[in-house]
Formats: structure tokens, sequence, C-alpha cells
């Protein structure tokens, strides 16, 4: 079979199993078997494939139209420009969230401490170790599997991250000047929605959020108080809808400066606020 016609046959079964990507998956999935380029393609497209290599390619073919991820199958996903390994025990790290990446590194420069929490494949907390060089940071996460992963991530990206098992903050100590977190937030009626792709493969305790998908908002919002320090920030990724809830929970808690951030689509998806920046905080704490 010569080249091209794997490709076209790939894109036939990838199209038919229903992939939204059919053309693009069919050809990364081309390219990560054989380590090819787009110019090497263009110039061996009519050459002979191998057997071995035809049939290590059709497997992962085969695996893409079972709608596994891309990304489950190549066991890569880049990150705020950084390779992340990915593997079922993690989500994929998602586009939408270099936005949360982004205002935290608007507030961040020195030497803080920043604390992720729910931090799955590490992936915010190691780009923001590998962007600023001076910063400390924990993650926190209740997989052990997961946390297995982010720490092979920051090995991979030569950054130095403790990571902590448990629920949210129980295994936490200390203070911190920044939390970040992208948690579980779709609501548990919702999941069943979701494309094949993340409702079949992707790990379910990444992405239940409760009936109303915003539990992890309101149990981290009520604890952060304690491990943050004053003038410290919150930051959250939010769904597309939950914009006004978040920011309710946050102020409601006496949080100040909630901000509600939109993502390259235009939809809101992260929520800021700052720790102490109420009047209301200010007074309480004895400290104007
Ligand atoms: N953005 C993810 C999705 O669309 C959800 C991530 C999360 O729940 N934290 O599937």
């Amino acid at each position: 079979m010569l080249l091209r016609e794997a490709l076209r046959e790939a894109r036939g079964r990838l199209a038919q199993a229903g992939a939204a990507e059919a053309d693009t998956d069919a050809w990364l999935l081309l390219s990560w078997c054989l380590d090819m380029s787009l110019a090497d393609y263009a110039l061996h497209s009519a050459q002979e494939l191998n057997p071995a290599d035809e049939k290590r390619y059709f497997a992962a073919v085969g695996r893409r139209a079972e709608r596994i991820p891309l990304q489950y199958i190549t066991g890569e996903q880049e990150f705020m420009g950084l390779p992340m390994k990915v593997t079922p025990d993690v989500l994929i790290p998602r586009q939408d969230t270099e936005t949360a990446v982004q205002e935290c590194l608007r507030r961040l420069g020195g030497e803080e401490r920043v604390l992720d929490l729910c931090t799955g494949s590490g992936c915010i907390l190691i780009s923001l170790l590998h962007a600023c060089p001076g910063l400390s940071g924990v993650g926190a996460d209740i997989s052990g599997a997961a946390l297995q992963v982010a720490r092979e991530n920051a090995r991979r990206n030569s950054v130095s991250a403790q990571f902590v098992e448990g629920d949210l903050f129980e295994p936490v100590e200390g203070q911190f000047d920044l939390i970040v977190s992208n948690p579980p937030y779709i609501p548990t009626g919702e999941l069943g929605g979701l494309e094949a792709e993340v409702r079949d493969h992707e790990p379910v305790l990444a992405l239940d959020g409760s009936s109303d998908g915003l539990l992890f908002y309101r149990r981290i919002t009520a604890e952060a108080p304690r491990y943050l320090k004053r003038g410290g920030f919150l930051v959250y990724e939010i769904g597309w809808d939950q914009g006004e809830a978040v920011k309710d929970i946050l102020e409601q808690a006496g949080f100040g400066e909630v901000t509600i951030v939109r993502d390259l689509a235009g939809l809101p998806r992260v929520a800021v606020a700052r720790y102490g920046a109420q009047p209301q905080q200010q007074r309480r704490d004895g400290d104007v």
C-alpha cells in the first residue's frame, strides 16, 4: 500500500467512525507513527508503506476509530508550548486552560509561592514554573495516578515542583501568593451529552462537578482564605456559563476584585479574585 493510499483509507475509516477531525487525525497519526514531517510526506507519498509500519498505523487508526482521543494514542499534548505526557488518568490539557495560565502570569513574576489544586497532568503548575524561574509551587490532586503523570511532566520540562496527594487542601501546608485550579465543573446531568472522546475516555473524576457543576468552586473558595496570603489571588478555570455563579460564590466569601476573563473563543473562561481586597475583609483583620 502506498503512503497516500494508507492516508486516504485512514481518513475514510475515521470519518465513518464519526471522529470530528478525521482528515487531520489521519495525518497526525501517520506523522506520529512514521515520525514524518509534512515536507517528508510531500516527497514520499507515492512510496510503499512497509508492512510493519502499515500494521502499526492501522492499529492506531483503529483505536482512534473507537473514539479514543488522539492524545491518549500518541501519549502527548502540547500546552503553553511545552510537551506534556498524557494518559487516561489525566484530563487532556485544553487550549482554554492557557487563558488561566496567562492570567496567573500577569500577577506573578517574582519569587511567589503557587498552589495548583486538581493539578491532573500538572500542566498549569509546570507551565507557570517554566515561565517564572523564581516561583515555587505545589500541585495537589486526589488521584495518585494523575500525580505520577504530573511528576513525569515536571521532569520532562526540567522544573522542580512538589506534588501532594489528597482531597483538595487536605494534603496542603503553608500559605501561597496564588492558588489556581481547573477543577471538575461539568454538571453531572450533562456528562452523558459530551462527545464520545470525553464521555467515554477522559477521567470522570476530572469532569464531574456535581449536580450544578459548582461544588468545587464552593469548597475551594470556602477554604482558600486559610491558605492565601493577604492580597493573594485565586484563579479558576470556569465553564462558559458559570461566570455569574462563580463571581457570587467568591464575593459572598469576601473575595474582592472579582474579574471574569474570556478565552480566545470569546467565552467567559477564567475567574480571578483577590483575598483581602475588600474593605470588609480589612476591617475584620484589623489591618487598616
Ligand atoms: N473543559 C473541559 C471540557 O470541556 C472540562 C474541564 C473541567 O471540568 N475542568 O470537557
